[in-house]
């Protein structure tokens, strides 16, 4: 699963020791230093994952992650804190800003690893590599495969992510907004209809199994996929 996380921390050890430890383990990595820095690398393309310093020049990452909770574009952006302070009050300040998670300085790098998939996997599950089964449906991300009743189902790159979204997201409906934040990333320039244009494709591979119901329109609102 390779996310591109945010590193924001001003200590450049402890930035290069965190940097290091996540490329290792497959993350594409942005740093900052400032909270301000943070904001303007956002403002060009949204990260899978905040990893705040709470100690930070300027704004505080308390401060940090209030103003990308309150924010619609990064209202869903999982934030991880790194905190040098243990005591309960100030954690309890820390969960009213909407983080996700606390590490604590010092940190084992494989503590790091684990805790950042664990909140991809509850925040952001189409970033892991689990596989994913829907009814009749399975999708595997290690090997790229489909199968709908047992039969492979071919799909295209696109198509792919996007089942795979929707897959880890049974139920919800999503906007044609939302599909092109999540699957074409929020940066690039893509038309609304396209949105419409791959969903027709997939519901066509899934035709061969009989599975096309399983993706639904929900008039005014988008999308959504579920068993029935
Ligand atoms: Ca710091």
């Amino acid at each position: 699963m390779a996310a591109t996380i945010l590193v924001v921390e001003d200590e450049p050890a402890i930035q290069e020791l965190i940097s290091y430890n996540l490329e290792l383990a497959g993350h594409h990595v942005v740093c900052a230093e400032t909270g301000e820095q943070a904001f303007s690398l956002i403002q060009g393309e949204l990260p899978d994952l905040v990893l705040l310093d709470w100690m930070l020049p300027g704004a505080s990452g308390i401060d940090v992650a209030r103003r990308l909770r309150g924010n619609e574009r990064t209202r869903q952006i999982p934030i991880i804190m790194l905190t040098a302070r243990t005591d309960e009050r100030d954690k309890l300040l820390g969960l009213d800003t909407g983080a996700d998670d606390y590490i604590t300085k010092p940190f084992s790098p494989r503590e790091l690893i684990a805790r950042i998939k664990a909140v991809l996997r509850r925040r952001a599950p189409q970033m892991t590599d689990d596989l994913v089964v829907m009814g009749e449906l399975k999708l595997d991300p290690v090997s790229h495969r489909v199968t709908g009743c047992g039969k492979p189902i071919d799909l295209g790159p696109t198509e792919f992510r996007l089942l795979h979204f929707l897959m880890t997201h049974p139920g919800r409906v999503h906007s044609r907004v939302q599909f092109l934040d999540q699957i074409w990333g929020d940066h690039v320039f893509v038309e609304e209809r396209t949105v419409d244009v791959h969903i027709r494709r997939l519901r066509k591979a899934l035709e061969s199994c009989g599975l096309e119901s399983m993706i639904q329109t929900v008039r005014g609102a988008g999308y959504r996929m579920s068993v029935d």
